[in-house]
C-alpha cells in the first residue's frame, strides 16, 4: 500500500481502506502468489508492538494491515487522522472467502485446538459454496517444517494463521519465504468463531462497537488483557497532546 493511504497509530501503520478496497488488495495479492502476509492488529497488539520489537518488525513487514477493533478506529480519529472503517479481521476474511469462492479458490485453516479447524473447514464449506478448503492443521505443534510441507502440497491461495497475538506475526514473517501460498492472514481466535464453539456478539453490540464487552462478559478471565483498551486510549491521547505542543512550539518559534 501507498505511504498516503497509511494512518499511523502509535507507531504501526494501518491501511486505510474500506471493506471493498481491502478485499480487493488482498485478492491482488493473492494474484502476485508471494506469499505474503495481512496482519489485523487490534489496541492489545499495537500497545504489545510498543514493548516488543520483533512483533512491531512483523507489522512493518505486513503487506496489508488492518484495523481490527473500534479502539483502532477511535485512536485513528483522536490523532486527527481517522480512518474510512472498522474491518473486524473475521469479517474482512469472510468477504475474501465469499470472493475467493466464486473461482473455486483454495484455503488452508491453520490454528486453534485439534478438531477445531475440521469442523471451521465443514462450516465455510456450507456458508461459501464453491470454496476449497485443501488442507487444515491445529495451532499446537512443536515442527514448523512438518506443517510447511503440508501447506506447500496444499498450495492454498489463502492460508489463514490463527494462532493468536504475537505468535501468529511472527511465523507468517518467519516462513513467509518457504511457503507456496497466496497470501497469509494472521487472524487470533477466528476458526473458534468460524467452528462455533466461540460466539460472536450479537451484529447490534458490533454495532454500537461494544463487542469488547459482550467477549468480556462471556470470557470474565480476558479481562487482564482488556486492560490495555483504556492504556491504549490514554497513550493516543498522550501523543496527540505531545503533537500539539511541538506543532505550537514550531509556530511560536517562526
Ligand atoms: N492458539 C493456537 N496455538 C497456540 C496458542 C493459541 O492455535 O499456541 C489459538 C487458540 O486456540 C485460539 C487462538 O489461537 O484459537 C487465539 O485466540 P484469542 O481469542 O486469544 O485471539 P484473539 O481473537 O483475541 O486475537
Amino acid at each position: 500500500m501507498s505511504k498516503e493511504s497509511q494512518v499511523e497509530v502509535l507507531g504501526v501503520r494501518f491501511d486505510n481502506l474500506t471493506m471493498r478496497e481491502a478485499v480487493d488488495a488482498a485478492l491482488a495479492l493473492i494474484a502476485e502468489h508471494r506469499c505474503t502476509y495481512a496482519a489485523t492488529p487490534n489496541p492489545e497488539i499495537v500497545m504489545l508492538s510498543r514493548k516488543d520489537a520483533s512483533l512491531s518488525s512483523a507489522l512493518k513487514e505486513a503487506s496489508l494491515v488492518i484495523a481490527d477493533g473500534v479502539g483502532i478506529v477511535y485512536g485513528a480519529k483522536i490523532l486527527g487522522t481517522p480512518l474510512k472503517a472498522r474491518l473486524p479481521g473475521i469479517d474482512f476474511a469472510g468477504c475474501l472467502m465469499q470472493e475467493l469462492a466464486k473461482t473455486n479458490g483454495r484455503v488452508f485453516l491453520f490454528g486453534a485446538k485439534p478438531g477445531i479447524a475440521e469442523l471451521a473447514a465443514q462450516t465455510l464449506t456450507a456458508t461459501h459454496p464453491g470454496l476449497s478448503v485443501c488442507g487444515t492443521h491445529n495451532g499446537y505443534f512443536s515442527d514448523d517444517a512438518e506443517i510447511i510441507a503440508e501447506i506447500n502440497a496444499a498450495k492454498p491461495d489463502l492460508l489463514l494463521v490463527c494462532l493468536g497475538a504475537p505468535k501468529q506475526e511472527l511465523w507468517m514473517q518467519a516462513n513467509a519465504g518457504k511457503l507456496n501460498a497466496g497470501l497469509m492472514i494472521g487472524l487470533g481466535g477466528s476458526l473458534d468463531v468460524f467452528a462455533g464453539t466461540v460466539r460472536r456478539a450479537p451484529e447490534s453490540w458490533c454495532k454500537l462497537g461494544l463487542e469488547w464487552l459482550y467477549r468480556l462478559i462471556k470470557e470474565p478471565r480476558r479481562i487482564g488483557r482488556m486492560r490495555k483498551l483504556p492504556v491504549f486510549l490514554i497513550a493516543v491521547i498522550r501523543c496527540r497532546l505531545l503533537e500539539r505542543r511541538r506543532l505550537r512550539g514550531n509556530s511560536d518559534a517562526r
